[in-house]
């Protein structure tokens, strides 16, 4: 199969479906472009478009979802919108607003899905506005336009909610940093804690299991030190330089937790001399501190990247293979 053999309906889906989507503006566009075809229009001006789109956020807007992925901010639209609903602007400005403001990029950007320009167009930008060629026609002059217009408006709930659920983490997220910024201290010696790492560890790196020669050994924040903001022994592991780099500061998987939280009670255990000093930082009781651990985990899994470990490279995370595999799924 080759990109000839792709019919206008699947570059119309791929645009629609695909693609990492900032904002619905895409959405509203196929709408619009829906809508406009439907009435057999061939042309239509910007100030139509603008118009249109104003009508359909006005509408939109009512359910009180955001429209773009960064938290804390707002769509053009948005903003001229609420202008408009508490009075601030015309019905005639607001429009204007639009069509100077909110569109341009989308109307621009349609036919390119992550950087892959479609080997399709279903308009063309004039000064005047859309030349919407026949193409569209052909999708949406049959039956088949519900099929697609009710695909069009899931899409639309699908992103508003996961702006939604950024927008919620993004204040958790905040108020998490906040209470380990405030409970932390400065950064101390940590290589001090070398030797009494290593009697636990007897050489072998916390991450891959291997010996590690002298001068290769990290000590190194299990949950990183970005988040939790101290050095207590608790956290602390020796780790070969090369794997410490891998982690980075990302969260290394439970596994890597439970290995940390068993390591802790064999110090305990052993009494060995830190032992006091961790049952301080964690609790009396092996339950207590294992409690007070993954407590600090889960929040830390909100806050942080994951890491799979050394040797769970995760191909599925990676953007590059990402691209990749779409680009085969859209020209195989
Ligand atoms: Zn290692």
């Amino acid at each position: 199969m080759n990109v000839n053999d792709f019919n206008k309906e699947d570059y119309w889906r791929t645009i629609i479906l695909y693609g990492l989507n900032q904002a619905t503006y895409k959405i509203a566009l196929g709408q619009s472009l829906i809508r406009f075809s439907q009435e057999q229009k061939n042309f239509v001006s910007m100030n139509e478009l603008a118009e249109d789109f104003f009508d359909m956020y006005k509408e939109r807007l009512k359910n009180g979802k955001p429209q773009l992925a960064t938290p804390n901010r707002q769509t053009a639209m948005e903003r001229i919108v609420n202008s408009f609903n508490i009075g601030k602007l015309s019905r005639s400005q607001a429009i204007e607003k639009v069509e100077r403001e909110a569109f341009n990029d989308v109307i621009d950007r349609f036919h390119t899905v992550d950087s892959l320009k479609m080997p399709v167009s279903f308009y063309e930008k004039t000064d005047k506005g859309l030349v919407i060629f026949d193409k569209v026609f052909d999708i949406f002059s049959d039956r088949k336009n519900i099929e697609l217009q009710n695909e069009l408006n899931a899409r639309w709930d699908l992103l508003e909610s996961a702006f939604e659920i950024k927008r919620t983490n993004s204040e958790l997220v905040n108020d998490i940093r906040k209470l380990y910024l405030v409970n932390g201290y400065e950064r101390t010696d940590i290589t001090k804690n070398r030797s009494v790492l290593n009697g636990y560890q007897n050489n072998v790196c916390f991450y891959c299991g291997e010996i590690m020669v002298d001068d290769d050994v990290h000590v190194d924040h299990v949950i990183p030190r970005q988040l939790i903001n101290h050095d207590d022994i608790w956290n602390l592991v020796l780790s070969h330089g090369f794997c410490n780099l891998q982690k980075s500061d990302n969260l290394p998987d439970k596994h890597y937790i439970v290995k940390l939280i068993e390591r802790n009670e064999y110090f305990i255990k052993s009494n060995h001399p830190i032992s006091n000093k961790l049952k301080a930082q964690l609790g009396n009781t092996p339950k207590q501190r294992r409690v007070t651990v993954d407590n600090i985990y889960e929040h830390a899994k909100l806050v942080l990247s994951p890491w799979k470990g050394i040797h769970g490279y995760n191909p599925v995370s990676d953007p590059f293979y990402k691209t990749f595999i779409r680009n085969l799924l859209i020209y195989k």
